[in-house]
């Protein structure tokens, strides 16, 4: 048998059982064990975490488990610094490029008004967003740990809120996003980069056919989707832009001070 203690610190005590979080957990288990098992066997997905200690240096995922050892799990976005010690990950998890769920399609879209690079179609196997994930190197946002428990997923982040608007918060905040936002510059429905045409560019003629006379009338700024075409003017779109990004921030000061 070999007996370790372990304790995980900050938000991947939300994976624990109750009586597990927030401090040392004495544990004893028979045969060869890899960190990453055995971290994974608390229920905690590796994709959360971002620097293991044991004995107080840092290791990688593959690193056999010895008898005695005392071993620190911490998570992936913690703000204290590491610096000097290995993370587990050759490049930060901070790239804002992403590819959701099936399930969080509101998100998405919500991710995609502020301006994120957001893979998302309906349809997708589990299979088929890992290997999105690893491949176009995208950090996976799921509200199922067992997808994030994929052994090629190396870059995700569990969604703990079920309601959308509290999902962007969280996001935002976990990844340090509030100062990423670039509104209007990627397409609602396909993901698509946005180029602003003005109503007296050369450019125009190819959008002026989808535009109502009514807005015609009084807009000189337009948006075009380079990749499906979609037109967008600062109208009512517009309105409701500003008003949800003025939403979210109030509701993430409400967040931090409730
Ligand atoms: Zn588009």
């Amino acid at each position: 048998m070999y007996h370790v203690t372990i304790r995980f610190y900050e938000e991947l005590n939300d994976f624990l059982a109750r009586d597990r979080r927030k401090h040392d957990i004495e544990f004893a288990f028979g045969g060869r064990r890899s960190v990453k098992d055995l971290i994974e066997s608390f229920g905690v997905p590796h994709v959360e975490v971002d620097l293991i200690l044991v004995n107080g240096a840092s290791v990688g995922f593959n690193y056999i488990v010895r008898d005695n050892d005392r071993i620190s799990v911490y998570p992936v976005f913690e703000l204290f610094d590491i610096g000097g010690v290995t993370r587990l990950r050759p490049t930060p998890l901070r790239d804002t490029k992403f590819v959701l769920d099936v399930h969080l399609r509101k998100l998405a879209r919500h991710m995609r008004l502020l301006g994120f690079d957001v893979d998302y179609l309906e349809g997708r196997s589990d299979a088929e967003l890992a290997g999105i994930a690893e491949r176009d190197n995208r950090i996976l946002l799921t509200r199922d740990r067992q997808l994030l428990m994929r052994k090629i997923v190396s870059r995700g982040l569990i969604v703990r809120n079920t309601d959308p608007d509290r999902q962007i918060v969280e996001v935002l905040d976990r990844l340090q996003l509030w100062n990423a936002c670039n509104p209007f510059s990627r397409c609602i429905e396909c993901n698509g980069a946005m180029q602003g045409v003005r109503a007296d560019d050369d450019g125009f003629a190819q959008i002026a056919a989808v535009i109502p006379p009514g807005v015609r009338a009084w807009c000189e700024e337009y948006y075009s989707c380079t990749n499906c075409g979609r037109v967008y003017w600062k109208g009512s779109h517009y309105v409701r832009l500003r008003a949800f990004v003025d939403r979210l921030r109030k509701r993430k000061e409400d967040l931090n001070t409730g």
